[in-house]
């Protein structure tokens, strides 16, 4: 039952550590509150023969120290509570904190294969399951398991052939309920079939009682209908009979049980090796054991439900995070916003490139515009340029620094992206620009207007202090993308990689969006998915590409006068956006 600690909990442990103090001295009232144990089962011996003599002085005496000892250990289990459950629940708020933590580390492939709900499952119900075994080890299955050493350690020492002699039965007893319960389980389960075949049965007649009408059919499934009820019937029955047989032969093995002790314990005393007092006592003490047990056979399946929780969240360990930064790496400094991609080639999987030998030099303030097909690979550029992902050949080059070379927060804070969806944080408008970043109240204001977003802002009743719901519901679509690039020229990036929603919104605010981005891209150099005409129109080179290369640049008017896959994109997708 008391399974030694497996490795995964036992990893665990250094996380007590700083709460030493406070295990100590829980630890002592625990100890307390056990050691009571064998104190009141020796005054059970010395009452029980009092109440039988009628010894009523003798009777009080051993009531009031019952009653002090009770004291005594009830106050050494509330401290023992109260003392042990802060470092328990740290324990399990640390390990959320660590795991987190290391969520936000991971490398994003890794991240990708674990679906989003799975991980909230794994943070929350996981983590929960592992606190609670922890909380229950350290609350629960400790003094438990303590109990039942210092109690059967008083039953030996009161008798040794004696408290053998139980030992040697109570695992038969244990085995022999145990046998038949799994019997009467399985029974139960098999006649649990037949109670799901009528609710079947019914789901089908319910659903064709107009055709058996139809059919005249109604004799036919009453005749069904009964042959099964009465199948019903019958595996109900062998449930009931078999719990009928369980209760009472349960019952005499465990009667079985009491009184092979009681006969022993007789046979004790009558070859000196016991008084009566001292069997008072043990059979006091033996009653004292069967909560420890049963509070540890509870807590043992918690705890290998716990195991397999905690192999999952171990298993977030295991995934690989996005490799740090070089020892070497250097500081950016002003970052003028030259791009150069020098022979890049990229895949997720290395064997297969989803990029392939990319060179591309673009110059600071330059709008280059990115179009070609669902899968051609526009996003796997941005993740390269953010160092979400790091090219297996080739460089990637921000003002002549290799980005392998930088610090990953630097190089973000130089590159700034809009993504397609406006995801915003809930909390209000003043943090949702900031995003953790410090920033003054004037500061976050030019953001705002920067992204034509300090109009609608300041017209809310709580203006920079409004909330924002989950989700950005209570703002609208515009609203939330003029919000995203408040956010992303708040740390004044020299790079934008601009994603273009693809979901329509109104002319107005559409307009209103446009306005803010055109702000926001002025003087920067910008990377933009296109899905806008009006945006390939303006910038100062557009890249096609397909299947990860490059196969056409150059601006609107060379592009179209070339008349090819550009030409042909404009005209199946921009037109009829644009119209
Ligand atoms: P685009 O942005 O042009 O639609 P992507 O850069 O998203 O194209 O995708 C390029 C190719 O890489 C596609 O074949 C896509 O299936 C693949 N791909 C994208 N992201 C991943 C990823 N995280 N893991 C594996 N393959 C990916």
């Amino acid at each position: 039952m008391l399974a030694p600690s497996p490795a995964g909990f036992r990893r665990l442990w250094p996380l007590l550590k700083p709460h030493g103090r406070r295990l100590i001295a829980g630890g002592l009232c625990m100890l307390t509150y056990v050691a009571c144990w064998p104190l009141l089962a020796w005054l059970a011996g010395r009452l029980i023969p009092a109440i039988g003599a009628g010894d009523f002085p003798a009777v009080l005496r051993a009531v009031a120290a019952a009653l002090g000892v009770f004291l005594v250990q009830k106050t050494a289990q509330f401290g023992q509570d109260t003392l042990l459950a802060g470092p328990a629940l740290q324990v399990s708020q640390e390990l959320r904190r660590r795991l987190f933590a290391r969520l936000q580390q991971l490398d994003f492939g890794a991240l990708e294969k674990l679906s989003a709900g799975d991980l909230t499952y794994r943070l929350t119900e996981d983590a929960d399951r592992v606190g609670e075994v922890i909380y229950k080890t350290i609350q629960d299955s400790t003094p438990s398991a303590l109990q039942l050493v210092v109690v059967l350690g008083y039953m030996i020492w009161l008798d040794w052939p004696l408290a053998l002699a139980t030992l040697l039965l109570a695992p038969l007893v244990a085995v022999l309920v145990s046998a038949f319960g799994a019997r009467v389980m399985q029974a139960a389960e098999r006649s649990q079939k037949q109670v799901s075949d009528l609710a079947a049965l019914l789901g089908e007649a319910i659903g064709g009682l107009p055709l058996v009408r139809a059919y005249a059919a109604e004799p036919w499934l009453q005749q069904r209908f009964d042959t099964e009820i009465d199948l019903h019937r019958r595996a109900r029955y062998r449930t009931l009979t078999l719990l009928a047989k369980q209760h009472p032969v349960v019952g005499f093995i465990e009667a079985f049980g009491i009184l092979a002790v009681l006969l022993i314990g007789a046979a004790r005393i009558q070859a000196g090796g016991l008084d009566s007092q001292g069997f008072s006592s043990y059979v006091a003490a033996l009653l004292m054991l069967i909560d420890p047990i049963s509070h540890l056979t509870t807590n043992f399946n918690e705890f290998q439900q716990g195991q397999a929780s905690l192999r999952r969240l171990r298993a977030i360990e295991a995934e690989p995070i996005e490799p740090p930064d070089r020892p070497e790496a250097q500081s950016l400094g002003a970052v003028q916003g030259e791009l150069v991609l020098d022979g890049v080639s990229f895949g997720y999987d290395a064997a297969q490139p989803v990029l392939h030998d990319l060179n591309l030099h673009i110059q600071p303030g330059q709008v280059v515009a990115l179009v070609g097909p669902s899968g051609a690979g526009k996003s796997t550029m941005f993740s390269l340029l953010l160092r979400f992902n790091t090219a297996q050949r080739g460089r990637v080059l921000l003002d002549g620094q290799d980005l392998a070379d930088l610090r990953a927060r630097e190089l973000r804070r130089a590159v700034a992206l809009v993504p397609q969806q406006s995801s915003v944080f809930s909390g209000t408008v003043a943090e949702a620009i900031a995003f953790g970043r410090p920033a003054s109240p004037e500061q976050i204001r030019a953001a705002a207007i920067q992204a034509n977003a300090a109009g609608f802002i300041e017209a809310l009743p709580g203006g920079y202090e409004s909330r924002i719901e989950e989700r950005g519901s209570n703002f609208s679509g515009g609203q939330l993308q003029r919000l995203a690039i408040a956010r992303a020229v708040l740390g004044n990036p020299a790079v934008l990689l601009l994603d273009e929603a693809t979901s329509a919104l109104d002319a107005e605010a559409e307009e209103a969006v446009q306005r803010g981005l055109d702000q926001a891209m002025a003087g920067r150099t910008v990377l933009v998915i296109a899905h806008r005409l009006s945006t390939v129109q303006e910038a100062d080179r557009i890249l096609v590409l397909e299947h990860g290369h490059i196969v056409e640049q150059g601006n609107h008017a060379e592009l179209m006068a070339r008349g090819g896959r550009y030409r042909d994109l404009c005209e199946r997708q921009f037109i009829q956006m644009a119209g």
